[in-house]
């Protein structure tokens, strides 16, 4: 255990160790201890006693597919290798691409076929696509997949469907029209870090904030369940790293509340599933010139996740970003999600070149889970555990 004063290499910790053995909330002061202990050990200890409280030795996966609908953007965030300008002579020129509806609904259709349980859908914001093309993207893909789960749009997306729409409409008509479309769930990305000062210097066209939580406020309130991310690794501080956490925090407190007092049904408030700590991954972007995360600081991002997050039952790994083997070491550090196949993702590629083919098999995310010594388990989109018969010569059980 590790609350014993003379086995821990840095005393400071002591009265944190306390508190996460009673199960008492970390404060923003406690956990810029945690990011300044050279005792990594003891973190890792802690968030892995809090991960285990929570889910035992359980690693979830999901399997799925991402679609990345269009790289054309009308913002050019500095972190981001993603994005590219609409070219004067319209779409096809450059490397730019923008998938029709029918390539977007065979994709998921294949994906289904192939197993899929959930599709990831994001993209860039799209200068000329009508709010109507996301209304066909949903109900295209639940015509033709009617058990697909459709996790799509990050606030960003959600809050550009809103003013590109005609006649204007709220968030809450935009997330009621995609739900009516077939929407079951938002992914949770751009959020990046919650910081007045960060958001300037590193994506200051992007909405802020005030927005990313009004988007996720009004479809809690909708019960429509989320995710919650952070970027982390590019030019913000610890301090404003716990300060995003300690908001994202503060939001499920909202929510959960809201979901506390109401009525069990379909429309009963949702709250965060998961946290997703998006480790940022400098090559190709304007922020090409940073460092990136080292391994170890990942780890700690994702322990102290893990630890501030005592409100919000999941802490993945996204596998893309953290890349497959610290994912694995991840598990014994509180993270307990290996997020899925994946498949094919655009948003961001290691050393900026090579395919965007980025795909682990099932047998591969479970090998790898087993070794860490964790039970993997296939997960749907909301986290119910999924038993299916693992195929001959698989990696199985
Ligand atoms: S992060 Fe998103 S909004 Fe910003 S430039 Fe990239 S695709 Fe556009």
């Amino acid at each position: 255990m590790v609350t014993a004063r003379q086995e821990l290499l840095d005393q400071s910790l002591a009265p944190i160790c306390e508190k996460v053995a009673a199960g008492q909330r970390l404060t923003h002061a406690e956990g810029l201890r945690l990011f300044a202990t050279r005792d990594i050990f003891t973190l890792g200890r802690l968030a892995n006693l809090v991960r285990e409280r929570l889910h035992g030795r359980k690693a979830f996966y999901n399997v799925n597919r991402h679609i990345n609908y269009t790289n054309y953007c009308v913002l050019r965030c500095k972190f981001c290798s993603f994005y590219r300008s609409y070219p004067r002579g319209g779409a096809g020129a450059g490397d730019g691409y923008e998938m029709s509806i029918e390539e977007i609904v065979e994709t998921a259709a294949r994906a289904a076929e192939a197993g899929a349980t959930e599709v990831h859908i994001v993209g860039g914001l799209h200068p000329r696509l009508p709010f109507s093309y996301y209304l066909d993207m949903c109900r295209g893909i639940r015509e033709r997949c009617p058990e697909l789960h459709i996790k799509a749009f990050t606030a960003i997306e959600i809050v550009h469907f809103a003013r590109i729409a005609r006649p204007r409409r709220s968030i809450a008509e935009v997330l009621c029209a995609l739900r009516e479309a077939g929407l079951d769930s938002l992914p949770g990305g751009g959020a990046e870090i919650f910081d007045d000062r960060v958001h300037d210097e590193a994506f200051q066209a992007k909405v802020g904030e005030r927005h990313w939580f009004d988007v996720h406020r009004v479809a809690h309130d909708l019960g429509i369940p989320s995710n919650a991310t952070m970027l982390y690794g590019h030019i913000e501080t610890p301090a404003e790293r716990l300060n995003h956490l300690i908001k994202l925090r503060e939001h499920q407190d909202r929510s959960l509340a809201a979901r506390a007092a109401a009525d069990a049904g379909p429309r009963r408030p949702a709250a965060f599933n998961c946290c997703v700590p998006l480790s940022f991954i400098p090559e190709g972007s304007a922020l090409g010139h940073l460092p990136g995360p080292s391994g170890l600081d990942d780890l700690r991002t994702l322990a102290i996740t893990r630890l501030m997050l005592d409100n919000i039952p999941h802490i993945k790994a996204f596998w893309i970003m953290q890349t497959p083997k610290l994912a694995q070491v991840a598990l014994n550090w509180g993270v307990d999600d290996f997020d899925g196949t994946v498949v094919w993702y655009d948003i961001t590629r290691r050393e900026g070149r090579g395919t965007n083919r980025q795909e682990l098999s099932v047998d591969q995310i479970r090998r790898l889970i087993r070794e860490a010594g964790c039970v993997p388990i296939e997960r749907d989109s909301l986290y119910r555990e999924l038993h299916r018969p693992v195929a001959a010569g698989g990696e199985g059980g």
